[in-house]
């Protein structure tokens, strides 16, 4: 609970300020939430899932500095509401990768008028573990001392250094935990390395969350995250929504290219026949994969008010 105290805490979240929450999880993860939230001095707005109108409402009438919700769920929000000038200031994202792509949280900075933080637990250890600060450059160990983190090869097991720049997937473990302590708990979450000293003066090591080994394709030798294939894309907004759906043709994790890809075009916006080729070229250039690119008009990929589905099975 200190440790996701902590992590909230780094976002610039200040005592007697109020916070609207999404959180749906049930006791675990809401309560949790809610010690944390309250360890802060936080006055926190628990609005739930699935209920836009109750939320809005809640932004307008009860005028919060702080919302907390998935990145999928406060883009839905940032592209169907004006919350430009909303009260908002900090929007906390966790729940699903995405909230640290530069494109993506370009996106919701602008739609919210706010600034974007981002955090990352896992259920099973801690609501939040990690937590980014006012550097917006990574999220710093909040559960430092109550939490061991490593990094290892998803693929082989393999232990790899904690060190700056290093990939690979998290594995953590509990070191206060009583009674059922988890140890090396493989999350699934492949993230990227951080340890430069940062200037917020906090000198726990930052993670970037490239995305889910879940969700990772290997096309022809390469690992491909659709997280990473949907910040490449959404870097050609405004004449993109940034909503993608990778759709690979072959069960399981490799695949042969190119590997199809639907993305959505923005509002308004009519596909010139040159866009598709320019989004396919530049995903080769930077993830070394080759794509099929199928543009499909504005508001035809499914929005979610909880976590994206990237990939069609
Ligand atoms: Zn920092």
């Amino acid at each position: 609970m200190t440790g996701s105290a902590r992590s909230y805490a780094a976002s610039g979240v200040a005592p007697g300020q109020r916070i609207v929450s999404t959180y749906n999880a049930g006791p675990f993860v809401a309560g949790a939430a809610l010690q944390a939230f309250e360890r802060i001095g936080l006055v926190h707005i628990p609005v739930g899932t699935g209920n836009t109108d109750r939320l809005v409402r809640a932004v307008e009438l009860l005028r919060p500095e702080a919302v907390v919700l998935t990145p999928s769920y406060a883009a839905y929000l940032a592209e169907n509401f004006d919350l430009g000038g909303s009260s908002v200031e900090r929007v906390l994202v966790a729940g699903e990768p995405g909230g640290g792509e530069p494109a993506f949280r370009g996106m919701l900075e602008e739609g919210w008028g706010a600034k974007v933080f981002e955090a990352m637990g896992i259920g099973d250890m801690g609501v939040s573990l990690w937590g980014e600060c006012e550097e917006q450059d990574g999220m710093h160990l909040g559960a430092r001392g109550f939490v061991h983190a490593e990094l290892i090869d998803p693929e082989t097991g393999a232990a790899l250094p904690v060190e700056d720049g290093a990939s690979g997937e998290l594995v953590l473990t509990h070191l206060q935990h009583r009674a059922a302590p988890l140890l090396r708990f493989r999350t699934r979450d492949h993230v990227q390395v951080r340890t430069s000293p940062c200037a917020c003066g906090r000198t726990a090591p930052r993670v970037r969350c490239i995305g889910r080994t879940d969700d990772m394709l290997i096309v022809r030798g390469v690992n491909v995250f659709p997280s990473a294939i949907r910040e490449v894309v959404s870097a050609f907004a405004p004449d993109v929504s940034g909503h993608i759906r990778v759709k690979p043709e072959a069960p399981g994790v490799k695949q042969e290219p190119p590997l199809p890809v639907s993305v959505e075009l923005g509002r308004d916006v009519a596909d010139d026949g040159a866009l598709a080729e320019a989004i396919s070229e530049r995903l080769r250039d930077v993830l070394v994969v080759r794509t099929r690119v199928e543009l499909v008009p504005w508001g035809s990929l499914q929005r979610s008010e909880y976590k994206s589905q990237l990939v069609d099975r």
